[in-house]
């Protein structure tokens, strides 16, 4: 079973590696399991993310990243990817002229090593079959990479872009990209039907009411660049109800 351990770690932007963002961040996710992150803005919930996936503008300073017990450190961002973690969503927010399904083929045919050549028919089989279960439109494919795209339009691409590369570890960041109900039902149905033995998700979020969509098995409260707080799904409902008020309050008082 797959499992992606972040131990203690510390993150800095990578032109001021002196001063850490995400201070001691501890979390395990394990193949099977939803685990949602929430917190206030500005704790480095999008900073942990971006470095685990590999971005140049973050650099980790200690701690370490395992995949299935080995370092990702020193992989590459497509070595990470192809190793099965998967950022949603790392790519270019609009590639006019570039439909989705010349997209997302240029994206599978990177998974492959080199000189392997992807089969076409056994692509769009694929690409078919997972639009089926996604119960996504065969006209969409057609249209150029997120060229006009409504906020529901973007996140179907993104889900069907993550269901195509069936990565082992998915690490959703949802913190900033004011949901409007569209997106919200593209992105909760879409996770839904990917979920399963062989997936493990992070979702970031700081919306408690998608949570009411995608029932997550733990939930974390970051802040201050770590982890403070866990439980099980009460706890956003908590979270909900007290704000984050009550967590500075609670940190406070056990210090
Ligand atoms: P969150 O996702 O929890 O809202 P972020 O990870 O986006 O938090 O940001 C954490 C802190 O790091 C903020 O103070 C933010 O301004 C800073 N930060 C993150 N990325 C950058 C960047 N690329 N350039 C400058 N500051 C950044
Ligand atoms: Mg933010
Ligand atoms: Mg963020």
């Amino acid at each position: 079973m797959h499992t992606l351990e972040i131990k203690d770690l510390y993150v800095s932007l990578t032109e001021s590696p002196e001063k850490s963002i995400v201070k001691g961040l501890n979390l395990t996710i394990k193949a099977g399991e939803v685990h949602a992150v929430m917190g206030p803005n500005g704790t480095g919930k999008s900073t942990f993310s971006k470095a685990i996936a590999g971005h140049p503008d973050y650099v980790i300073t200690s701690g370490d990243v395992l995949l299935d017990g080995k370092s990702i450190l020193e992989m590459e961002p497509d070595e990470r990817a192809r190793a099965g973690i998967f950022l949603a969503f790392q790519y270019p927010s609009e590639v006019p002229g570039v439909s989705i399904a010349n997209f997302l083929r240029a994206a599978q045919q990177a998974r492959l090593a080199e000189g392997e050549e992807l089969d076409a028919t056994a692509y769009y089989k694929k690409l078919y079959s997972k639009m089926d279960m996604l119960k996504i439109d065969r006209k969409f494919t057609s249209r150029s990479v997120n060229e006009g795209f409504s906020g529901g339009e973007k996140k179907r691409c993104e889900i069907l872009q993550m269901a195509m590369l069936e990565p082992t570890i998915a690490l959703m960041d949802e913190t900033d990209s004011g949901l409007d109900i569209d997106a919200l039902q593209v992105v909760s149905a879409g996770v839904n039907q990917l979920r399963g033995p062989n997936l493990g998700v992070l979702l970031i979020t700081h919306y408690q009411r998608l949570l009411n969509y995608i029932v997550p098995d733990f939930v974390h409260v970051m802040y201050d660049g770590r982890i403070v707080k866990s439980g099980d799904k009460s706890l956003a409902l908590e979270l909900e109800a007290k704000g984050y008020e009550w967590v500075k309050q609670e940190l406070a008082t056990a210090k």
